[in-house]
């Protein structure tokens, strides 16, 4: 976790104190970021542990970070999730400012790797609000990232890793599509190739 935290902030995919992590331990175990502290320079011992009702387990001083709901929601939801990355990756992002979903009929890897990417209207952030937008889409298992109005992204995954691997790829096609955009009108794939993709 804070080799991913450290990795999410050299790419830029968030800033300071920006951006949370949680990873389920056990059936009612989770492991979450700390609230507060400059994301890159987190340690390993630093990450707090808390319930899935977001009660603190163990002793150590740190609270959880301010967007627990958002994780604990997620991980109430779809016991298929493993991890959860919450970020501000600016060129997805800028889709969010922009009132736009992520096209998904663009690019191989985004089908691949994360799926369809629907924009969730804008829940105040660290609020319960968030949680109750993000609820309807992620009850769609096919949905393994959203974008956050007005506010960053949320990817899942089975591992942490998948999770991470799905922001850098929701980011790194969000720059592409923006770069298609500059240059011209973006041609989308046929839609017997997406079917194909997706199946
Ligand atoms: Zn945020």
């Amino acid at each position: 976790m804070a080799l991913c935290c450290r990795q999410l902030a050299a790419q830029g995919l968030i800033a300071g104190r920006d951006g949370n992590l949680s990873v389920r331990l056990g059936p009612e175990r989770v492991l979450v970021t700390p609230s507060g502290l400059i994301k890159s320079l987190l340690e390993p011992g630093e990450m707090v542990e808390v319930d899935l009702s977001g009660k603190p387990q163990g002793r150590g001083p740190r609270k959880p970070t301010s967007e627990l709901d958002l994780h604990l929601r997620i991980l109430r939801h779809r016991p298929d999730v493993q991890a959860v990355v919450h970020a501000h990756p600016p060129a997805a992002t800028g889709f969010a400012v922009a009132g736009e979903a992520i096209p998904d009929n663009l690019l191989p890897e985004l089908i691949l790797v994360v799926g369809p990417v629907p924009l969730v209207p804008f829940g105040m952030p660290g609020t319960p609000e968030l949680g109750d937008r993000i609820v309807p889409y992620i009850e769609d298992r096919r949905h393994h990232a959203l974008l956050l109005a007005n506010h960053g992204a949320v990817t899942l995954g089975r591992t942490l890793d998948e999770a991470w691997i799905r922001m850098e790829s929701l980011e790194h096609a969000a720059r592409i599509i923006a770069a298609a955009r500059a240059v011209g009108e973006p041609k989308p794939l046929t839609a017997a190739a997406v079917a194909k993709l997706q199946k």
